[in-house]
């Protein structure tokens, strides 16, 4: 680093430093977008130092949480089952022969409540009846009484959910 301490670094160095000041200086004048961010930066800078050495309260602290444990169990309070809607009392129903029960579940990614576990019952002897529907047919049988239901003479669960949200929405229904 012969250079700096050379004579002609010495003498020439503080005036071209001084003028390359100057021009940075101008720049930024010509510029007040540039220095509209150097202020921001500034101001960023200086209200972080200020929040920073702020006093807290302790008591400011605790507020903090329990607004946040509030919030939580709200949002939870229907996943969790405690604040259940009116229909959810609704588990079961005749619609055409058979008689149908079913229960309630809260989906909280849909925010929806939906049918679940939806079972027909054997219209002469009342025992659950055997899903044994494929692809081409439907059909159901009662394992005791051996009462058999093909095709048409079924009840399709689909139309059966399609009438419970229908009879809620008309409020037709006992609990
Ligand atoms: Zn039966």
């Amino acid at each position: 680093m012969k250079w700096i301490k050379s004579q002609w670094t010495k003498k020439i160095g503080p005036p071209v430093f001084s003028l390359l000041l100057t021009m940075i200086y101008d720049f930024f004048k010509q510029n007040p977008f540039l220095s509209t961010i150097i202020e921001i930066v500034k101001w960023v800078g200086n209200t972080i130092i200020f929040i920073l050495n702020y006093e807290i309260k302790v008591w400011w602290i605790l507020c903090v949480i329990i607004a946040i444990v509030i919030v939580i169990i709200f949002i939870n309070l229907r996943k969790w089952e405690i604040f259940k809607p009116d229909f959810c009392n609704y588990k079961k129903d005749r619609f055409k022969d058979w008689k149908w029960r079913w229960d309630w579940k809260y989906y909280s990614n849909s925010r929806k409540w939906d049918i679940i576990s939806l079972i027909a019952y054997c219209p002469k002897c009342d025992t659950q009846l055997i899903d044994h529907s494929n692809v081409y047919e439907q059909e159901y049988r009662c394992p005791r009484c051996k009462y058999n239901a093909r095709s048409v003479n079924c009840e399709d669960p689909i139309d059966v959910k399609a009438i419970i949200f229908d009879n809620i929405e008309k409020k037709k229904y006992n609990k």
